[in-house]
């Protein structure tokens, strides 16, 4: 893509247009999936992708001030920007794949189809983490311990971990090379390559010599059942990757197989910390009854769905 100069006049007619567009699509669109805490606002969409292409800020996207302007440059063709905006609008590509990038919690993070994109209710896993150290008899051996990150995809979870946790080291896994490089990128980026250890394979699977040893264990794994995931919004169904929404036919599948794994993997008094899909809170609940844990809470997102837990492997003394 190269560089090229519109007037202001140009650009907002494009705006207009892609308004209009945008308005039609979230008209003719139906509920999406009610379980999907992020719903599409096509709006804010088109005024971060003309910030990333144009630098255009809010206050004048809103006001039209830069109608006024003789030459604007954008970091790409105006056919360019409108073909990417016929990929988001008819293709239904997420914008973050478009623009390669997605921001969460203090960072910009790399984004490609190869990983889920990282979700605003995802980085509360990151605050109960520095909340379950703080209030625990012992913060340090969790704050400088070893923490995993299983299923860790663009690399979101593990980063978020390593900066709250700036003395301890994260051990992230996904199944995916495709991921891991995606992974990579961002934490080479962060300059947090000495902190974050990259593994290929399944959950607990490569981390065998850490047996004992983990602080904490935390994941965001997939969770749809199968026979949903056709059902949820076109932006995710059709464009990101099913091995990391696919829990299998009741959505439990890799939730149980982390928590029958993770005892093992934890120190005594250590944490795993777990999202799940609205609804499963019950039946995750009893899993963890049925291994060897203890002090079970369950925690709403910020749309007030139950979506994580909380479970530690019991403390020595009452082993
Ligand atoms: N919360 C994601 C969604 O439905 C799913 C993520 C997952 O399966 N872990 O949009």
């Amino acid at each position: 893509m190269s560089t090229s100069q519109v007037s202001g006049q140009t650009l907002w007619d494009w705006c207009q247009a892609a308004q209009r567009q945008a308005s039609c699509l979230e008209a003719a669109s139906v509920v999406t999936h009610p379980e999907q805490a992020s719903q599409v606002n096509l709006e804010e969409e088109l005024a971060w992708l003309l910030q990333e292409v144009a630098g255009l800020d809010r206050l004048a996207l809103y006001l039209g001030s830069f109608r006024e302007k003789s030459a604007i440059t954008l970091s790409l063709t105006l056919p360019e920007l409108q073909q990417l905006w016929q990929q988001r609008i008819q293709a239904r590509t997420p914008i973050q794949y478009l623009l390669g990038v997605a921001p969460w919690r203090q960072f910009r993070l790399k984004v490609s189809p190869a990983v889920l994109i990282p979700r605003p209710e995802t980085e509360c896993l990151i605050d109960l983490a520095v909340a379950a150290a703080e209030q625990s008899p012992s913060p340090v051996k969790f704050q400088a311990g070893l923490w995993a990150d299983l299923g860790t995809g663009s690399g979101a979870i593990a980063i978020g971990l390593a900066t709250a946790f700036p003395l301890a080291t994260i051990h992230a896994v996904d199944s995916s090379p495709a991921a891991l490089a995606v992974a990579e990128d961002n934490i080479q980026e962060l300059d947090l390559a000495t902190r974050i250890h990259l593994y290929q394979g399944v959950w607990l699977e490569p981390l065998t010599r850490l047996k004992g040893k983990l602080s904490g264990i935390v994941a965001n794994p997939p969770y749809i059942p199968t026979g949903k995931l056709a059902q949820l919004q076109p932006e995710v169904s059709w464009h990101e990757p099913h091995l990391a929404l696919d829990g299998g036919r009741d959505g439990l599948e890799s939730l149980r197989a982390i928590i029958a794994a993770a005892p093992a993997y934890l120190r005594p008094g250590g944490v795993l910390l777990l999202e799940m899909m609205a609804g499963q809170a019950k039946s995750v609940r009893q899993l963890l009854q049925q291994e060897e844990y203890t002090q079970v809470k369950i925690y709403p997102d910020l749309a007030g769905i139950e979506r994580f837990t909380l479970a530690y492997r019991p403390p020595e003394s009452s082993l």
